[in-house]
């Protein structure tokens, strides 16, 4: 049986000492937000999370959710769960207080994600949607719409949806089908079939609020003629009861790889009642609130399956008896030494962990400048800030998952056989990470997008926003105690600043030039934002070592050590990587169809 513990000494080491619980305070709204409140919640979440949650982990993937007549039932265990959750008050943590919510920053609500998706991915699959629903709905529904529906959302009563993908629609939401028809009386009728509908239908709350991707009949062609409507499973009654059954069914759930736990359904909307959010054919602007929120989150995915695939594996090595030590027997007293003795074994959990800590280090840094977005009071630091998320949500939404993805798998490889065994739990972390590669974009779109759209915006801008404290930080650490990391993290810097220009530059007369570079960039980027992460986490423990760090010392130490191992173990792929970008897009673009 595998096992899961909160990092909580990881967890609190960056919020307190690197990013500093300090700068969340400073931000009006904020200033409940003691460290000791922080600590708190953190200690509520893990407390949720470990004895709630993981143990419905295996259970759900083996019973999976289930749909007979159009009625999907959820694993044995997940209604309570959900309950426990909904009165932890967790589905409101950062929401607006107005509408019942917690109002805590969001930096904690990407703890809470990091924790959910660490212990039961296909659980946070229910109250991860129905966050995207309320942000879409926050941020553009009409004060009727948020009246009805926010509070509902705020407390988990009722969950919501994203409904975009139709059966030929995926990446290309532009050629959707989905029709909104006015009914006259400020209500439109919905028509059409929607798939891969994330816990489209189930049995955890009363009612479900759709939020539709559609075409009124005047739209313009193409993504600007998209609409988002709201449509509810049940219209609600004057007092906000699930009343009349909506014209939305479920025509079956998917047979998954993984997340089975987790209801992917066929939904057809017929005549279906539903009601516009924000303006008529601007729907992908309110879409893309949910979906830059929903990449994060998926982001989360990747990171916490690998930190629960790490903690197995790094027990499993200590206590799996094989072969001896290369330098001679390490435990003489036992038949053979545990396998952490093995360089190979620990090259694969170094790599796992060094992931696992600059990962949430970004993570969690992203998170707080979101909170800056929100809440603080000048203008211009709230553009830095925004600038800045938009930059890296594609580098955290596709790194983040193709390395949780590896991750899951090097968990796998260190249990040797007995990891592709079902019962020791490692390899549905390999399938459950695999779906986060895909859904919110998948990860060749997400390079694309950071290729294509934030590179050339605003002249550039998006990209000096980290190109500037990076560099800033290691001129920084160049002439002490770890100017050895901030050189490697230069290396990798300059080799980012390469592909950047080349990209720029050959993008411009060949835009296949820049398709084919985007996924390689995109590697790179993630490997020197989680590098920045280190050598700042690196600092912190240096100086807590040299002020004399007691009984943490080895904490500290390790850190350092593993920042290291980042720099010169993993951040070199990144010449590699900017290699094969030089090298151009000919031979990619080169074959005919035919001849491949
Ligand atoms: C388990 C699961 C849950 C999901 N949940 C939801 C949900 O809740 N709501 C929802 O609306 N959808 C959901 N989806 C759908 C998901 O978002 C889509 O599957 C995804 O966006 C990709 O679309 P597609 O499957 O049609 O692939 P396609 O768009 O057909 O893409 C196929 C391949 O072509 C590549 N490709 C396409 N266009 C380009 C391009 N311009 N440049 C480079 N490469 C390109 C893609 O990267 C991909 O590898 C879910 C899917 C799954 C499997």
């Amino acid at each position: 049986m595998p096992a899961y513990r909160a990092p909580l000494d990881d967890i609190r080491f960056v919020l307190h000492d690197v990013l500093g619980t300090e700068q969340l305070r400073a931000l009006p709204g904020y200033e409940e937000v003691t460290p000791d409140l922080v600590d708190t919640v953190l200690d509520g979440m893990a407390q949720v999370c470990e004895e709630v949650l993981f143990p419905l982990n295996q259970v759900g993937d083996q019973v999976g959710s289930t749909v007979a007549d159009g009625v999907v039932t959820t694993p044995p265990g997940f209604k309570e769960a959900y309950a426990t959750f909904c009165e932890a008050g967790f589905p409101g943590l950062s929401c607006d207080p107005a509408y019942g919510g917690q109002g805590l920053p969001l930096t904690l609500r990407a703890v809470l994600d990091e924790m959910v998706c660490s212990t039961n991915l296909s659980f946070g699959m229910f109250p991860g949607l129905t966050y995207g629903a309320y942000e879409a709905l926050h941020a553009y529904g009409s004060d009727e719409l948020k009246d009805a529906y926010l509070a509902k959302l705020v407390s988990g009563e009722w969950a919501g949806t994203m409904c975009l993908t139709e059966p030929h629609a995926g990446t290309d939401l532009g050629i959707i089908t989905t029709k909104a028809v006015p009914a006259g009386d400020g209500a439109y009728h919905v028509t059409g079939s929607k798939i891969f509908i994330t816990a489209g239908e189930h049995d955890l709350t009363p009612n479900i609020v759709h939020l539709v991707l559609a075409k009124l009949p005047d739209a313009p062609p193409g993504t600007k003629g998209i609409s988002l409507l709201l449509v509810p499973k049940y219209l609600p009654t004057e007092d906000g009861r699930p009343g009349t059954r909506n014209g939305v069914t479920c025509v079956g759930v998917e047979h998954k790889m993984g997340i089975k736990a987790s209801p992917t359904c066929q939904l057809q909307f017929d005549n279906a009642k539903g009601w516009l959010v924000g303006e008529p054919h601007k729907g992908l602007r309110a879409m893309f609130i949910m979906m830059n929120g929903a990449r994060l989150n998926v982001g989360m995915q990747g990171l916490g399956l690998s930190v629960t695939s790490y903690q197995n594996a790094l027990q499993y090595a200590k206590d799996r008896l094989q072969m001896r030590a290369l330098k001679g027997a390490a435990r003489p007293d036992q038949p053979a030494d545990p396998i952490i003795v093995h360089p190979d074994v620990r090259r694969g959990l170094m790599t796992m962990k060094s992931f696992n800590e600059g990962a949430r280090a970004l993570a969690y840094h992203v998170g707080m400048e979101m909170d800056v977005i929100l809440h603080h009071p000048d203008p211009a630091r709230r553009q830095e800030a925004e600038d800045l998320v938009a930059l890296l949500t594609p580098v955290v939404k596709a790194f983040f998952t193709d390395v949780g993805f590896e991750s899951a798998n090097i968990g796998l490889q260190t249990y040797g056989g007995h990891g592709y065994i079902r019962e020791y739990g490692m390899e549905q972390y390999v399938r459950d990470s695999r779906i986060a590669q895909i859904y919110e974009g998948t990860n060749g779109v997400q390079a694309m997008d950071l290729v294509g759209r934030k590179l050339p915006a605003e002249m550039g801008r998006l990209l000096r926003r980290f190109f500037q404290p990076t560099h800033e930080l290691i001129e920084r650490e160049s002439q002490g105690d770890l100017k050895d990391l901030a050189e490697a993290l230069g290396q990798g810097f300059r080799r980012l600043q390469q592909g950047t220009q080349l990209i720029l530059a050959k993008g411009m007369r060949d835009p296949n030039e820049a398709g084919a570079a985007a996924s390689e960039y995109l590697r790179i980027f993630g490997l020197v934002a989680v590098g920045a992460m280190w050598l700042r986490m690196a600092r912190v423990a240096q100086d807590k070592l040299a002020a004399g760090a007691g009984p943490k010392e080895a904490f500290y130490r390790s850190k350092v050590v593993t920042a290291k191992f980042w720099m010169t173990r993993i951040l070199p792929q990144a010449h590699g990587l900017m290699a094969s970008i030089a090298a151009g897009g000919e031979t990619i673009m080169a074959l005919e169809p035919d001849a491949f």
